[in-house]
């Protein structure tokens, strides 16, 4: 099996959204052609690809015939199960491949995986039944002096505040826990972050490592909001984000992007909230504030190229246009700073991603 890729060549992707869209994109900009492998129709990524397959993904006649057709294959989310990445690998290489993916999809591996590393994370514990659930809490809220506020999250197939419940004495844990509907979890300590911050390193075929400035990011209900660069903190904490985001993508050989997002505490030190090995949101902005979009260094880096410069030519704050805000958006399309990405979504629904905007910021 190749490792390099050259232009011309046939990129797949697993999952077809915004994320493989925007991917799509950079890749017809350098020549290559994508392949997207979905579960839905008129997807925001096949309206910009030339090949697509939509099938289940337990499908393996179709992940076979999908893998035969490309020369490399990536995914644009991580909640993918293991069989297809399994199917696909006997025919042609998955990067950044199988381990980060399973790791990366189960909270309570992903936590474990932080501690082995030693790099810092916040006070998690194992949830699988409701006397877990109570144990845990009790346990936390006695060590947490005065913040006994926790969160309760499913370990599985959580994304964008989804399948989350806060925790406080006040709460009815039964209904908590029914609230996601009993699924195997992890309780987190609320965390006191001053700041969030996120960092995307990529990898190279060959190991070479390159980060991008961090970027400072405000959620709202579990959902990213806003993500700003340069990020408005000290110089040893972007230095110690950007340490631990190398170390966990060494660790697991990535060929690809991590994206890892931080907590920044009081004392200007950080800890893991969670990673993704694939492009991220928070990462939006490189797309008119970097030398190479992170889009673009991702299929630089799963085609074995050369990685591209990651530094910042332009500060940005990327703001999502989330459900109804698509109803700015003339007002939006209107400001001369304002750099518009949208996804093609036809229907708005609440909590939905349809669009971002790279607001230019003067230097
Ligand atoms: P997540 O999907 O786990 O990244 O959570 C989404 C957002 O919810 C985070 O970016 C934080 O703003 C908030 N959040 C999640 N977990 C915690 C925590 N343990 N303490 C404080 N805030 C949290």
């Amino acid at each position: 099996m190749t490792q390099h890729i050259l232009p011309g060549g046939i990129i797949g992707i697993l999952g077809g959204g915004q994320l493989g869209r925007m991917t799509a994109l950079a890749a017809s900009a350098m020549g290559y052609e994508t392949h997207i492998y979905t579960d839905r129709a008129g997807s925001p990524a096949a309206q910009v690809s030339s090949h697509v397959t939509v099938a289940e993904y337990d499908d393996e006649a179709a992940l076979t015939a999908f893998a035969k057709a490309v020369d490399v294959v990536s995914y644009e989310f991580e909640n993918i199960p293991a069989n297809p990445i399994k199917t696909i690998q006997q025919y042609v290489q998955v990067r950044p491949g199988h381990i980060p993916l399973h790791i990366s999809q189960n909270r309570l591996r992903e936590k474990a995986f932080y501690r082995e590393h030693n790099v810092p994370t916040n006070q998690t514990m194992p949830v699988h039944n409701l006397k877990e659930l109570q144990a845990a809490y009790q346990e936390m809220a006695a060590a947490m002096d005065g913040n006994d506020r926790a969160v309760l999250k499913t370990a599985e197939m959580g994304y964008d505040g989804k399948g989350q419940a806060i925790i406080t004495p006040e709460t009815d844990l039964q209904a908590a826990y029914d609230s996601i509907h009993r699924q195997p979890a992890i309780l987190e300590a609320f965390v006191p972050f001053v700041k969030e911050i996120s960092v995307i390193v990529a990898r190279s075929t060959e190991g070479e490592m390159l980060a991008y400035p961090p970027a400072e990011n405000i959620h709202e209900d579990g959902i990213l909001r806003t993500s700003t660069v340069p990020a408005n903190i000290r110089q040893d904490t972007a230095e110690a984000a950007t340490a631990h985001a190398k170390t966990l993508a060494q660790s697991l050989h990535v060929v690809g992007l991590l994206a890892v997002e931080f907590f920044v505490l009081k004392d200007g030190s950080v800890m893991v909230n969670e990673m993704a090995p694939r492009p991220h949101n928070s990462g939006h902005w490189t797309m008119d504030g970097a030398q190479t979009s992170q889009f673009e260094q991702f299929v630089r880096a799963i085609c074995g190229l050369p990685l591209g410069s990651p530094a910042m030519h332009t500060p940005v704050r990327m703001e999502n246009l989330i459900g109804h805000d698509m109803e700015k958006l003339p007002d939006i399309a209107a400001r001369p700073d304002a750099k518009l990405h949208l996804y093609g979504k036809k229907e708005v629904r609440e909590g939905r991603k349809m669009a971002h905007i790279n607001w230019l910021l003067k230097a």
